[in-house]
C-alpha cells in the first residue's frame, strides 16, 4: 500500500515522538484531530501504527513487506474458494468433456450416489481417455478418474498458503474443499491455481495493507 504525503508525515512524527496522542500529532501538522482521524484509522488498521488507549500512538516498526506477508499468511480457504463443478461416476467421458467446456473449468469432481467424493478428473485425464476412442459415450468417468484415497483435499478453515504449497508439491491444478460427513467427504468448493492468482491480485487492491 502506498501512503499519502500526510500519512508519511504522521508515521515520521510517531516514529520520532511516540507514544504520542492524536491531538499532539494534529498540533504538529497544524490540523484538527477530526481531519487526521481517517489517516490514523488507515495507519492503525494497516499495522504501521498501534494505538493504546490513554497512551497514544506508537510505531510498530513493521515494513510494508512484513505487513503484506502477515496478511497473506492469514488468508483462509473459505475467503477465496470457488463453486465446485461435480459429475456422477456414471457420467460419460463425452458428457464430462462437455461439462468442462460449458462450466469453463479444468478440474471436475466425481461423486457417488451419496454425493460423496470418489474421484477427480483433469483436462489431461479426459484427453488421454479420448485418444483412439471411437465412442466417448461408452466410457464412464469412474473408469478413468484419479480415485480416493489418492485425492488431495482441503477444508474451508485451512490456510490458503498451505493449499498453494500442496498445488506446487503435488503438481496439480486444483483441489476440492470438503466437509466431513458420516457418509464420506462432501465437496463444498474448489481451490485452483486461478484462485491463488486472484488472491495475489486482491493484495494490490487491499486498503488495509
Ligand atoms: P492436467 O492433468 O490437466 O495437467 P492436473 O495437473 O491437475 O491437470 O492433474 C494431473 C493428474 O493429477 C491427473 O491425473 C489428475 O486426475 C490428478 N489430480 C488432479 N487434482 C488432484 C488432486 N487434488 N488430488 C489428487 N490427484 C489429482
Amino acid at each position: 500500500m502506498e501512503l499519502s504525503n500526510r500519512q508519511e508525515k504522521i508515521v515520521e512524527i510517531v516514529k520520532g515522538n511516540g507514544p504520542i496522542t492524536g491531538e499532539q500529532i494534529a498540533e504538529r501538522l497544524n490540523l484538527t484531530r477530526a481531519t487526521l482521524r481517517p489517516d490514523l484509522a488507515i495507519l492503525t488498521m494497516s499495522g504501521f501504527l498501534d494505538a493504546r488507549p490513554r497512551v497514544g500512538y506508537f510505531y510498530t516498526g513493521k515494513t510494508g513487506f512484513e505487513l503484506i506477508t502477515e496478511k497473506v499468511k492469514k488468508y483462509k480457504v473459505h475467503e477465496f474458494q470457488q463453486i465446485p463443478i461435480i459429475v456422477k461416476e456414471s457420467t460419460s467421458v463425452y458428457d464430462a468433456i462437455s461439462t468442462m467446456f460449458l462450466e469453463d473449468v479444468g478440474t471436475l469432481f466425481v461423486v457417488n450416489e451419496n454425493s460423496c467424493l470418489t474421484g477427480i478428473l483433469s483436462r489431461k485425464d479426459l484427453l488421454r481417455a479420448s485418444i483412439g476412442q471411437k465412442d466417448l459415450n461408452a466410457i464412464a468417468v469412474h473408469i478413468i478418474m484419479t480415485r480416493m484415497p489418492n485425492i488431495t483435499v482441503c477444508r474451508k478453515d485451512d490456510l490458503l498458503l498451505d493449499v498453494a504449497n500442496k498445488l506446487i508439491n503435488k503438481q496439480i491444478d486444483g483441489l476440492p474443499v470438503v466437509k466431513d460427513t458420516e457418509n464420506g467427504l462432501v465437496v463444498i468448493g474448489r481451490v485452483t491455481k486461478t484462485t491463488i492468482t486472484r488472491a495475489f491480485v486482491e493484495l494490490t487492491n487491499e486498503k488495509s495493507i
